[in-house]
């Protein structure tokens, strides 16, 4: 079937939609959505704070190079700067190929990068880790805590108003579904994107949360983006993998689960009272969700640089 709206050859065919799109209209509707998302998510902010410098998680793979393609088509040129903020967990074989797409897209974009990593964080890479500390589960778990202190230490020395990340819809609709399944209705209302400025935490944006990973990978493809199409060496042991798996079953017999499941988080959220003040961490000081240590410290406070 053609295009629904030109009668030209389609790229895709929406199913949770309905829609039939050639690659001209998916394009528009792929920025169109993107940028309509950004903004909301800018403006439940804006009461807050005024957004003149953003960050942007970028990796090379293409969820975030496609958030720093659609940050720079919009933000770019209205007086808003843009910092590209990267990790390194000193992964072999994986993470300083995807930094090198990441450092060639910012340097044909002229946008400034930051590239914090674990050794510099805890002494350690993440393999050195892991074999200092095997952990009881998924490597993920210690990775997520290292990941998210190091972004929020470059957010903050980087003097960031907010940071976009590139989380799709598969991701958030399967971080909703864990949360569910945990019974965790606080976590489930704490979820990016923040609505809320939290003192000593940067409050995280997700332009990409309502289209799913397939779109945003051929929206990668049909722009002709070069972006680092590799799994890490430890994606096989994520917990979360269990979730995608049952998501992409429900989605194949029930399409729309997952925008389902991002609405029904949100109206969850409205209903609730905004989130209690974070304390300090006794320790270092930064955001803790409790009154004691903040998850870093508790894990990682002994190997702390
Ligand atoms: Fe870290 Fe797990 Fe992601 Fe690999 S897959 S970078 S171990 S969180
Ligand atoms: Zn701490």
């Amino acid at each position: 079937m053609p295009c629904k709206s030109c009668e030209l050859e389609p790229v895709i065919s929406r199913r949770y939609s309905g829609e039939i799109l050639c690659k001209k209209c998916f394009l528009r509707s792929f920025e169109k959505n993107a940028n309509k998302e950004l903004r909301t998510q800018i403006n439940h902010l804006s009461s807050e704070l005024k957004i003149n410098r953003i960050g942007i998680g970028l990796s090379g793979g293409k969820d975030s190079t496609v958030s720093l393609h659609i940050l720079n088509m919009y933000y770019k040129n209205r007086g808003i700067d843009l910092i590209a903020l990267c990790v390194d967990e000193g992964i072999e074989d994986y993470r300083s190929e995807s930094l090198d797409y990441a450092k060639k897209y910012c340097s044909d974009l002229g946008v400034e990068i930051r590239i914090s990593s674990y050794k510099e964080l805890i002494g350690m890479t993440l393999e050195e880790l892991l074999r200092k500390n095997p952990p009881a589960g998924s490597p993920c778990s210690p990775c997520g805590v290292l990941r998210r202190r190091s972004l929020n230490n470059m957010a903050k020395s980087t003097n960031v108003d907010c940071l976009v990340m590139g989380h799709n819809l598969d991701d958030f609709s399967q971080t909703v579904l864990m949360n569910h399944s945990r019974g965790d209705i606080p976590r489930l209302v704490r979820m990016a994107p923040h609505r809320y400025v939290q003192s000593g935490f940067v409050p995280r944006l997700l332009p990409l949360r309502r289209l799913p990973e397939q779109e945003v990978y051929l929206y990668a493809i049909l722009k002709g983006m070069n972006f680092h199409d590799g799994d890490c060496p430890f994606a096989s042991k994520a917990q979360r993998n269990i979730f995608r798996k049952m998501l992409l079953e429900l989605e194949n017999k029930q399409p729309g689960t997952r925008h389902s499941l991002l609405n029904g988080m949100e109206k969850i959220r409205a209903n609730s009272p905004a989130p209690l003040k974070l304390s300090s961490c006794p320790s270092c000081g930064e955001p803790s969700g409790g009154n004691g240590p903040c998850v870093f410290c508790r894990e990682f406070g002994s190997f702390a640089v």
